[in-house]
């Protein structure tokens, strides 16, 4: 009798039909079937049979290597996501290979969430082997470069481009992607921490130099991500950059003006936009009037530099509204007040919006007890299909700070659509997981096509 042949808790697997020539799997034998990764999953028909049509994203930390696939279906079923909506499901079949061992599996295809693997071998497929928990690649195990070098034909070529990302933490999930999306288009990218970034201001010979000295002159195109304690000097640094002719993926005035929410308030205004009634004041002797003004409690009272959902709070009443507001007065803190959207049910809807056309949208749910609906305060995102209205008003709350990228912030109201604000940064993580865009992709064609440049 053969020897049954010994796997760890993670191994390579290969599915030439696929494409796949190695993914890294995670040995499941807590789940009964096999499951990858999949996005964009479609059905088709071919000669009346059902197939399938996904993408996969065979290397563990990149979003941006994408192999597109297809395969029969064998089964479909409805599962439940986390988000409590049910999706359909796809199950097929193909030829798995573990080191020399080739079989048959059943795969689902799955669009999880955050999949910490992009592949889990459940118990059906592991039938003739035995599982040692405490090793890892039994079958062979290969280097981050080997793994590149099978995916290098999904790499572009060079394409002379040289772009620089303008940020903080080079390690944020959103950067990581910019980061890759860039090589994967064949350009040079490089990551520049804004507080080493310096100004030579010389009528004659102006630049933007890097630590070391190193002259960042020939960038052509920057990325900024500046966190909101980062904006005076970002800004300096982004009209350095325009100063230079270097092209810039949001302005600094754009970033400026967006982040300042009673600026943007007038903005709006001036411009059109609906937004939920908005009071500012600045003696205390007003704030009676300013309550009146937005309609009475339950009112929502916001510091000017809010981010994140952390400077604002809801008031039930007017004894309370005032109290909150002499409150935030006396320790000299700028607040708007705003009328509360009760009927929105802790609802928003974040539309990501790059040159002018709405890309990808979610809808955010504040947990229970909560209406701030920001991922940060507990929210949960999931798809959404937003309205010719909605995504209008979006373009255009865009459109006026001459945004290029621009998350814009809606919340759904008795009166219609309504911007709540306009995040210059907007994150990707979970709109990218919730809609399974591509959408650090999308970034970078933008910055092609503004600098005219053909793949
Ligand atoms: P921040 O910039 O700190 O995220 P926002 O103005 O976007 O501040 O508000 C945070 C969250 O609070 C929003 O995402 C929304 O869910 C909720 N919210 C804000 N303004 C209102 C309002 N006027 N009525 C109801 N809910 C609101």
């Amino acid at each position: 009798m053969e020897t049954p042949i010994t796997i760890g808790n993670q191994e390579w697997c290969a599915f030439e039909a696929l494409n796949i020539p190695a993914i890294k799997a995670r040995i499941d034998s807590g789940a009964k079937t096999s499951s990858i990764q999949a996005l964009n999953v479609k059905r088709i028909f071919v000669n009346g049979v059902a197939w399938v049509e996904f993408e996969v994203n065979p290397v563990q930390d990149n979003r941006s290597l994408t192999v597109k696939c297809k395969a029969k279906v064998i089964d479909s079923r409805m599962i439940k996501s986390s988000s409590g909506i049910s999706e359909r499901r796809y199950v097929i079949k193909t030829n798995v290979r573990l080191g020399t061992h080739e079989f048959p599996i059943e795969l689902t295809l799955s669009n999880r969430d955050q999949m910490d693997y992009r592949m889990l071998l459940g118990r059906q497929a592991m039938e003739s082997f035995i599982i040692n928990p405490s090793k890892s690649f039994c079958l062979g195990d290969y280097s981050p470069t080997e793994v590149r070098s099978f995916y290098k034909h999904l790499i572009k070529k060079k394409s002379g481009l040289k772009l620089a990302l303008l940020a903080t933490n080079k390690d944020l999930y959103s950067n990581q992607r910019i980061m890759e999306a860039a090589q994967a288009r064949g350009h040079e990218i490089q990551f520049l921490n804004i507080q080493y970034c310096y100004m030579h201001m010389d009528a004659a010979k102006p630049g933007v130099r890097y630590r070391g000295g190193s002259n960042l002159e020939d960038i052509d195109a920057v990325i900024p991500r500046i966190r909101p304690s980062m904006t005076f000097y970002g800004c300096a640094l982004l009209r350095q950059f325009s100063g230079i002719g270097t092209y810039c993926l949001n302005t600094a005035e754009s970033i400026a003006q967006s982040r300042d929410k009673l600026h943007s308030s007038q903005i709006f205004t001036a411009k059109g936009i609906n937004t939920p009634v908005t009071g500012f004041a600045k003696s205390p002797l007003d704030t009676k009037d300013i309550i009146s003004m937005v309609g009475g409690a339950p009112l929502i009272i916001k510091l000017l530099e809010s981010t994140q959902g952390k400077g604002v709070v809801s008031a039930e009443t007017n004894k309370a509204a005032e109290s909150v507001i002499n409150a935030f007065r006396s320790l000299n803190a700028n607040i708007l007040v705003q009328e509360f959207i009760k009927e929105a049910q802790g609802k928003d809807i974040r539309c990501f919006v790059v040159n002018g056309k709405v890309v990808a949208s979610i809808q955010r749910q504040a947990a229970v007890g909560e209406f701030r609906s920001n991922l940060h305060q507990g929210g949960v995102a999931s798809k959404v299909k937003v309205t010719v209205e909605e995504k209008r008003l979006a373009v255009r709350a865009a459109k006026v700070f001459d945004l290029a990228v621009a998350g814009v912030d809606i919340i759904r109201s008795n009166k219609g659509p309504l911007v709540l604000e306009v995040n210059s940064s907007p994150g990707l993580e979970g709109i990218e997981n919730a809609t399974g865009k591509d959408l650090a992709n999308q970034m970078i064609i933008a910055i092609e096509k503004k600098l005219g440049y053909k793949a």
